[in-house]
């Protein structure tokens, strides 16, 4: 018989990670029933403020002997109990367990949770429904990942080989060669990717926090994840790796919708207006969209870094598909921009002094008249109007490696326009 297992909220800034947990999981199980495929790292909707990074949820599947189940469950509690961060408030873990198909209104649960905004009741109410067994640790709310990462159908996927750190070197410096990440990056991209950054020539695969995670190597094609990971070289021990196969990178969240519709912790694709010229605070930089439905406040933030520059050159009038999520900021509605493509651009007109009709030489501006340089020769203030170019290209613009949400596919990838394009009929 088949047994699904998922695990959430597990970890806290101050050490662990889902992901490790699982791994171990994924081993001590597997002695007592056969894994059916990788486990899973299933990303859920990445602007809820409960996340402590990329709100990730494991989930794996086994054939089972019925009569293993209970000593399955055992160990995976025991494991959860002894290894969560139970000291930090905002780590409530939850665990679930179904036996038998996924039911197609767990499928519908796992986009909700991917796409929007659910409650622990809304969770408990579906596993009651479809017959899951939960478990609630405090308050509990990882069942709301652990659920949906069972149910998620992961048609379209990624891979992530996670390689872990020896438990005395956790909260350390992570020891590894930038260089060789470069080389072997060189060697794998773009069946892996997001390894280093080119332009900051910084290496990416290494997480900065307290976790047992020492880098995480993500592709398209497991095989290449695996060696462009055995060209790395390492300073310090690893205790054990993972690969597994996941819903990063597939702009799966995404989801074409009116701007009237859009909820606080959507994830979405939108076309409008721009109503504004921009605006800027605090480094990052803002302008308002508008479509027939409503209007919202979209930004650019500080870490987009270059990408500011594109969105700078939008002008009011300027048609434009645009994805991302939904979040407050300073208590307004502002969609998270994570990428966007100009479908229609007005043009671009500068108002320019005329040459001096005299001796064609450059006029200077006096107040409300222009005065020749060369020859002093007096005009009235009449500016020619020119069309000057726009400077954005009818192509899709992403923000950089290290902006990018866990899920967003990077346009180097297959499909990576298809999200934003496809629902509106758009080829780039
Ligand atoms: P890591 O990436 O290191 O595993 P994390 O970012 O996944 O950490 P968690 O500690 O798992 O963060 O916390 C996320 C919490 O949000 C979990 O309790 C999860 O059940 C819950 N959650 C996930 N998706 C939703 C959603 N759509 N609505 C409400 N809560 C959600």
């Amino acid at each position: 018989m088949r047994l699904h297992i998922g695990i959430d909220d597990t970890d806290s800034p101050n050490g662990m990670c889902t992901t490790y947990l699982g791994a171990i999981l994924y081993r001590e199980l597997s002695r007592l029933a056969e894994p059916i495929d990788l486990p899973r790292l299933i990303r859920l909707n990445p602007n809820i403020p409960y996340k402590t990074r990329g709100n990730g949820a494991v989930a794996m599947t086994f054939e089972v002997d019925g009569k293993l189940i209970p000593e399955i469950k055992d160990t995976v509690l025991f494991y959860v109990n002894q290894l969560s961060d139970f000291t930090h408030e905002n780590t409530n873990p939850g665990v679930v367990f179904l036996e038998g198909d996924i039911p197609e209104e767990l499928r519908e649960f796992s986009f909700r949770a991917l796409r929007e905004h659910v409650t622990i009741e809304d969770a408990e109410r579906v596993a009651k429904d479809v017959g899951a067994d939960v478990f609630k640790f405090k308050l509990g709310r990882g069942i709301i990942g652990a659920l949906a990462s069972i149910g998620y159908p992961l048609k379209r996927f990624t891979y992530e080989l996670l390689a872990y750190r020896e438990l005395n070197n956790w909260g350390t410096p992570r020891r590894v060669n930038a260089e060789s990440v470069f080389l072997a990056d060189r060697w794998g991209y773009p069946f892996t990717y997001d390894n280093v950054d080119p332009y900051k020539r910084s290496v990416l695969i290494t997480p900065h926090g307290k976790d047992p995670v020492l880098v995480g190597i993500r592709g398209i094609d497991k095989g290449k994840v695996l060696q462009t990971f055995e060209r790395v070289k390492f300073g310090e021990p690893i205790a054990f790796y993972q690969l597994y196969k996941t819903n990063q990178n597939t702009d799966d969240h995404l989801t074409p919708k009116k701007i009237g519709e859009l909820k606080l912790y959507d994830s979405a694709v939108v076309r409008g207006t721009v109503v504004k010229p921009y605006w800027e605070r605090g480094r990052h930089v803002f302008f308002e969209l508008e479509d027939e439905t409503g209007k919202i406040r979209v930004a650019a933030f500080e870490p987009t870094k270059k990408f500011r520059n594109y969105v700078r050159k939008l002008l009011p009038g300027d048609e434009i598909i645009a994805a991302g999520g939904v979040k407050e900021h300073e208590g307004v509605l502002t969609l998270n921009l994570e990428k966007f493509y100009p479908v229609k651009l007005v043009p671009k007109i500068e108002y320019r002094k005329p040459r001096c009709p005299r001796c064609g030489g450059t006029m200077k501006s006096k107040g409300d008249y222009l005065k020749c340089k060369r020859c002093g020769y007096k005009m009235p203030k009449k500016l020619i109007p020119v069309e000057v170019p726009r400077e954005l290209e009818r192509k899709v613009y992403e923000v950089p490696p290290d902006a990018r949400k866990h899920l967003s596919r990077p346009l180097v990838l297959p499909g990576g326009e298809d999200s934003i394009l496809k629902p509106f009929n758009q080829k780039a």
